[in-house]
């Protein structure tokens, strides 16, 4: 007899332990260690008569992806709310966003008083569609943001026509997708600027962290501005003990700096992203063969795309097959073969519980307002049905062995052959 679903009852196809996430760089507990001696634990404590770890890691990422600037941050969070502001959106502004994506990207709009215009999103590669794009500009739209989803690199082709031939900023989304190409050309250099997170789940990490990234100047001001109470470093340092943010006066800021332990702990992450990247590609095409035999379907990229980063290896459900079972229900029988947290996709962000625009008072400024930010207004036909069968891994699977692949590809064989058992 074929032993039953685990989570029926059944005996688990796997008691393994999985990678752990995150994987620390070698040279990380020496670097953290440094900076407790250090006498400065952030840029804006005293120079000290070396370069800060965050300008450090700042220049470092800026050439690992090919663009002059970079501005770190405290998170993805703030990166994206640093980059809309210095695009210039402000109060009542309209910015175009994927609906498919996590709900950062829609209450960071909200978060500068600007309104959300949720997009639909291409079936295949689950990210921003641009013919829907042009369909929702305006004369009010400020601003378009696009997210490279889970192992996707977005059409950026396209988008960049649609962003020029109406003069809007394009700001990239690329908390998913750290050294992700498109044409040769890394993610986040493709457009006007680039935000990245690197929060604990991200391919890299520091548990909290982000940077914006551009090829502008002027922009860059900007962002150093915002994100240091409107204080920017000085062109030439002061005397050791002195301050190197220098009190301009030019653009109010919030302080959204990131510490000197998170920026120590980068430059070591970053000179193993490459490698981790790698591994987690050559997996993710065992799985799509192997998967793709089962009749799943996994997640495509666009066309440009030159190198994929898998932050998570989404897959769709064979159509046919498992209709009548809630999707919850399938990443549930799969997680308890596994052991490991495998979820469905992210449900479009209107409909996502976390955004609830109406539980916070600040966003209470008009009655207008409150319509145009309703998240009730949307239709994302594209979006809910990834979400009703879309199966989502974590990256930290991608960087086991062939055999974990295998396990994985069992584990789904495992499911849709004893569906029935899930259908009540
Ligand atoms: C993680 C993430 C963010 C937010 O980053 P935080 O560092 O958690 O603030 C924004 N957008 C996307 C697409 C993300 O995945």
């Amino acid at each position: 007899m074929v032993s039953r679903l685990a989570v029926k009852g059944g005996a688990a196809l796997r008691e393994r332990p999985w990678p752990l996430w995150p994987q620390p760089a070698p040279g990380v507990p020496a670097a953290v260690a440094e900076v407790f001696g250090s006498g400065r634990w952030s840029v804006s404590g005293p120079y000290r008569g070396a370069a800060s770890r965050e300008q450090r890691f700042a220049r470092a990422f800026a050439a690992y992806n090919g663009v002059p600037h970079c501005v770190p941050a405290a998170s993805g969070t703030a990166s994206l709310m640093l980059a809309l502001e210095a695009c210039g959106v402000g109060a009542g502004d309209e910015v175009i966003v994927p609906a498919l994506s996590w709900v950062a990207s829609g209450s960071t709009i909200l978060g500068v008083n600007a309104v959300p215009v949720f997009c639909d999103v291409d079936p295949d590669t689950l990210c921003l569609d641009p013919e829907t794009v042009e369909a929702l500009i305006t004369e009010r739209t400020r601003a378009i943001v696009v997210v490279h989803l889970y192992s996707a690199v977005a059409d950026m082709d396209a988008l960049k026509r649609i962003a020029q031939r109406y003069g809007l900023p394009l700001i990239e989304d690329c908390a998913q997708a750290h050294g992700a190409t498109y044409r040769g050309v890394k993610v986040g250099a493709l457009a006007t600027a680039g935000t990245f997170s690197m929060q604990h789940a991200k391919v890299l990490t520091s548990g909290e962290g982000g940077a914006v990234i551009t090829h502008d100047g002027e922009f860059a001001r900007r962002v150093e501005h915002l994100r240091a109470d409107g204080r920017c470093l000085s062109a030439t340092p002061p005397a050791p003990g002195g301050m190197e943010l220098v009190e301009t006066g030019e653009l109010m800021g919030n302080n959204r700096c990131l510490s000197e332990f998170q920026a120590a702990i980068l430059i070591e992450q970053l000179t193993v992203l490459d490698e981790q990247n790698e591994r987690r590609r050559a997996n993710a095409a065992l799985l799509d063969s192997q998967l793709g035999e089962l009749g799943l379907r996994p997640q495509a990229t666009s066309e440009g795309t030159t190198l994929r980063t898998y932050y998570t290896y989404a897959v769709r459900l064979p159509d046919g097959v498992l209709e009548d079972v809630p999707i919850a229900d399938v990443t549930g029988a799969l997680t308890a073969e596994l052991g490991l947290p495998v979820v469905p996709s992210y449900a479009p962000i209107p409909a996502n519980r976390l955004y609830a625009p109406h539980t916070r008072r600040r966003y209470t400024i008009g009655l207008d307002h409150e319509e145009r930010i309703d998240p009730k207004r949307f239709t994302l036909p594209v979006c809910e049905e990834a979400a009703r069968r879309t199966v989502t891994l974590p990256h930290s699977a991608l960087l086991g062995d062939a055999d974990d692949m295998a396990d994985i590809a069992a584990a789904f064989a495992k499911v849709l052959r004893h569906g029935a058992e899930l259908a009540h």
